[in-house]
């Protein structure tokens, strides 16, 4: 098993991606961390499932947009497992609004939900990773953050931040022995993606844009996420991998 022994935090794990890395992760051996901000049903039943395979799991509320939660998040962590190997950075929110429409609150929210948050949590995981020298963080950044999203500016902003994040906190963490790479999605069929893209969009996008021709799914997203978390990738950091369905190749 690839992550035997590792313990996992995953942002945002009570549903959608971050949910399904958190359960692939523990399948390939890892103990994990849920974290969640409201959905504390959802986040009790994924570490039930994961304990059902023999793995330690806990849920943790906290706000990845507030640096007390996460710090205490990182704690909690310290004090059940004694070590953090892996971070995913999953938590976010994709709203759409015109831009002639954003207001000064909806671009705070956005930057504090999906940009600032990676790097409370980043900063808090780096300082436990640090003494053992080794870690490996993958954010979950978005194509729009590589080619921009109509009605989606600061969501774009944020993650294209995130992606400029990955690749320099990556080149100084790596004397640390810590790796930071970046997985970028194209639209991945979660609830919360069916709820906000209009069907008449999705339906343009998968049959114009898109040449596998159909959305992702959450499972699609998991390998990659586990493989960048291992040693299999130990020398690879810093790089950012899109799964799209081709969306973005040139
Ligand atoms: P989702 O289904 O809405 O799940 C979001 C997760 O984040 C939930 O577990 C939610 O937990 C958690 N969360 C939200 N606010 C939080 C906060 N303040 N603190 C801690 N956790 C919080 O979203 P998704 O579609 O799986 O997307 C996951 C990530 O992939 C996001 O970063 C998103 O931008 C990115 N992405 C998604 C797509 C897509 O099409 N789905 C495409 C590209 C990139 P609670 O319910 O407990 O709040």
């Amino acid at each position: 098993m690839r992550l035997q022994n590792k313990v996992a935090l995953v942002t945002g794990s009570s549903r959608g991606i971050g949910r399904q890395i958190a359960l692939a992760m523990a399948r390939e051996g890892a103990n994990l961390v849920i974290n969640y901000s409201r959905s504390e049903d959802a986040a009790l039943e994924a570490v039930k499932e994961i304990q059902a395979m023999g793995r330690e799991a806990m849920a943790v509320k906290a706000s990845v947009k507030k640096r007390s939660d996460v710090e205490k998040m990182v704690a909690r962590t310290m004090e059940e497992f004694g070590r953090l190997d892996v971070l995913v950075n999953n938590a976010g929110g994709f709203p759409i609004k015109p831009f002639a429409l954003i207001t000064d609150e909806d671009w705070d929210k956005v930057m504090d939900l999906d940009l600032k948050s990676v790097f409370l949590c980043s900063q808090a995981a780096m300082a436990v990773m640090r003494p053992k020298k080794i870690g490996s963080i993958v954010n979950i950044a978005s194509v729009s953050g590589l080619v921009g999203a109509v009605s989606m500016v600061p969501y774009s902003a944020a993650k294209g931040g995130v992606i400029a994040f990955s690749k320099a906190l990556a080149r100084e963490s790596a004397p640390m022995g810590i790796r930071v790479n970046a997985i970028a999605p194209g639209i991945i069929e979660t609830d919360t993606a069916l709820s906000v893209f209009p069907e008449g969009a999705i339906k343009a996008y998968t049959t114009y844009q898109v040449p596998l021709g159909r959305l992702g799914r959450p499972e699609e997203i998991v390998g990659l996420a586990v493989f960048l978390a291992s040693d299999e990738a130990s020398y690879i950091t810093g790089q950012v991998y899109a799964v799209d369905g081709g969306f973005t190749m040139q």
